[in-house]
């Protein structure tokens, strides 16, 4: 089974998801926006051994310690797709405006819908889904019924368009046209907060729930 530890990292209380194969205790570490220390220590409490980076998209929060914790255990980083390719170069200048330690770097490789993620013997879909910032994924295990969103979607709310290159026409398409096809029962964790699952959102999310959308 896939397994999911989360530490909330940098000022913005960024939830880096610590995805691992309880079989093999290998371990994808999911957006690692900073406090590269605190990530470290939960990996060795749980006793994991990290393979790959995994980015959902380019801001600050969730890629601003990439580089870092990849060069530290010599780990491939994976994603976002290639359209937040502005925003991994600019992290260093995200860093500066923050008052945050943060490197621009290039993913080995860039993530596209319908693309297969493995960690140990797990395996997580990749769905492209633009909005919150172009580029941005959301990665999904299906046996275990697990999706992690990133700022696409929150418990009670969704991701800001207000940002370079949002768009929130492409959001609302994102969430009801990508999220809501995998499952009401699917529990997401979000880049901020607490996790939820789709069927809840669909039911009482304040944007995008069916009966504000028109949908039944
Ligand atoms: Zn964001
Ligand atoms: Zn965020």
């Amino acid at each position: 089974m896939l397994k999911a530890l989360v530490v909330p990292v940098t000022p913005f209380q960024q939830n880096c998801s610590i995805l691992f194969c309880e079989q093999t205790k290998e371990a994808a570490v999911v957006d690692p926006g900073g406090d590269t220390d605190r990530i470290q220590a939960a990996l060795k409490t749980a006793g994991l051994q990290p393979t790959k980076v995994w980015i959902t998209h380019g801001h600050l929060d969730h890629a601003g310690a990439a580089a870092e914790i990849a060069e530290a255990f010599g780990l491939p980083i994976e994603g976002p797709h290639q359209d937040d390719l502005f925003l991994l170069e600019s992290l260093d200048q995200q860093g500066l405006h923050f008052g945050m330690q943060a490197r621009n770097f290039l993913p080995k490789r860039w993530l596209d819908d319908g693309d297969e993620l493995s960690v140990g013997e797990e395996t997580l879909s990749v769905h492209h889904c633009p909005g919150h910032t172009p580029g941005h994924v959301a990665l999904y295990n299906e046996a275990s019924r697990l999706a992690v969103v990133g700022d696409i979607l929150f418990a009670g709310s969704i991701g800001r368009t207000d940002l370079p290159r949002g768009n929130l026409d492409d959001l609302m398409k994102s969430i009801t046209l990508k999220l809501w096809p995998l499952g009401d029962d699917v529990t997401f964790i979000p880049g901020h907060g607490e996790p939820s699952t789709f069927g809840q959102e669909r039911k009482s999310n304040p944007y995008v729930a069916d009966h504000l959308l028109g949908r039944h």
